[in-house]
């Protein structure tokens, strides 16, 4: 086959069914397509899901982790430890409800926040942990809640890459504190944009649904109050819509992700790549999701940076993504004093990670593929 007949491969493409589309349909003929029957459903089956927690739904996961910090009582002069390596929402959020974050450097085995360090972190002005589980694969949830509860901090859980992780046979959700989902159109399961909060009790759930809406509580045919400064943050029935649609598939488009995760391991055995020393994710098949499949490249026995790398995987018809670069060294919070050489391992990580294609409709060959070309540049620009 030559090259050009060969369909581009993205690294991410959402799975969505007839059924859900025409249910869409449905919903915009329905009349109500904002907040409404579709959100009640939605919530009930995230509930479920999550073994009966509270949760409510929300147009961001970026919105949940805000307004679970406001929840959990984090505010001004209040410290939040988080870590650098991920999407630049989980510190925003920290400084967006008037708190500082405390960023603590990874695992770079795991690429998650080092546990020990944090610890190590702790102040008396700690009040909060976002601990974030990068492409789906949790921390260590044992040690995590044993240094909350010992400390007495809340966790508010960065959980928007792992709907459908598990701990321990578990799902992520149904244990801990505050937990927050993202629906956003690449995560495992979507709603095009949204998320989801679990909570632990009904008056949390109160705050969430105050917090969400303008902090309007309704009583009878006209009563109104507004007893607390809240946002806008809901999520549409036509967004809930496809969410729902989405979840009976959960279980297949993990058990195909964790199938494609495989055939990656597979694929960089004994290859130029594994030679060069391209870096692999833990190979998890206990507990993640497989949000995503992210490597790290060994820039300094290439020839090329990893804009070069990017470019030749797209020369061959293939998508990438770079998941994250460091937080702390934007500008932003270069502005707050943040720099270079303060958390090492991120850093390492985000100058050298790629991701590579990973999404259901995709199948074992085009991994073999992504291998093929991954090993193919090792093999010319390797050093
Ligand atoms: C996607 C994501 C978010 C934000 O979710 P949105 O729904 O895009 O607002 C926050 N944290 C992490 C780790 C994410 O991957």
């Amino acid at each position: 086959m030559s090259q050009s007949t060969v369909p581009f491969l993205p690294f991410v493409k959402p799975e969505i069914d007839e059924e859900t589309i025409q249910g869409v349909a449905d919903v915009l003929r329905s009349g109500w397509i904002t907040t409404g029957p579709q959100n009640q459903k939605f919530e009930a089956a995230l509930s479920e899901f999550c073994g009966g927690r509270p949760v409510r739904t929300f147009n961001s996961g970026t919105a949940t982790l805000e307004i679970g910090l406001r929840i959990a009582g984090v505010g001004e002069g209040d410290e939040v430890i988080t870590t650098p390596a991920s999407w630049v929402a989980t510190s925003n959020v920290v400084y967006e409800v008037g708190a500082t974050p405390v960023f603590v450097d990874i695992d770079p085995a795991t690429r998650n926040i080092d546990l020990d360090l944090l610890e190590k972190a702790i102040t008396p002005r700690t009040k909060a942990i976002i601990p974030v589980y990068l492409s789906g694969l949790p921390v260590d949830m044992d040690r995590l809640y044993e240094i909350a509860r010992a400390h007495k901090l809340r966790v508010i859980e960065d959980a928007a890459q792992a709907f459908g992780s598990t701990w321990k046979g578990e799902r992520i959700g149904k244990l801990g504190d505050i937990v927050s989902f993202s629906f956003h159109a690449n995560k495992n399961l979507t709603s095009i944009e949204g998320g989801a909060l679990v909570l632990n009790n009904e008056e949390e759930a109160v705050l969430a649904q105050k917090y969400r809406l303008q902090g309007i509580t309704r009583t009878g045919f006209d009563g109104m109050d507004c007893d607390l400064l809240g946002g806008k943050y809901n999520l549409t029935d036509v967004a809930a819509r496809v969410g729902l649609g989405q979840m009976p598939h959960l279980e297949r488009f993990i058990a195909q992700r964790k199938k494609l995760a495989r055939a990656y391991f597979a694929g960089f055995e004994g290859g130029a790549a594994a030679r060069l020393g391209v870096g692999l994710p833990l190979a998890d098949f206990e507990n993640s999701n497989w949000h995503m499949f992210l490597i790290t490249l060994p820039l300094e026995k290439l020839s090329i940076d990893r804009a070069g790398f990017m470019g030749q995987l797209k020369e061959r018809g293939i998508g990438s993504g770079v998941h994250y670069p460091a937080i702390h060294l934007f500008s932003l919070y270069r502005a707050k004093g943040f720099k270079e050489g303060m958390f090492p391992h991120a850093e390492r990580y985000g100058a050298s990670t790629v991701t590579l294609p990973l999404f259901t409709l995709m199948n074992e060959s085009d991994v073999e593929r992504v291998c093929r070309a991954v090993n193919e540049i090792c093999e010319q620009y390797g050093k």
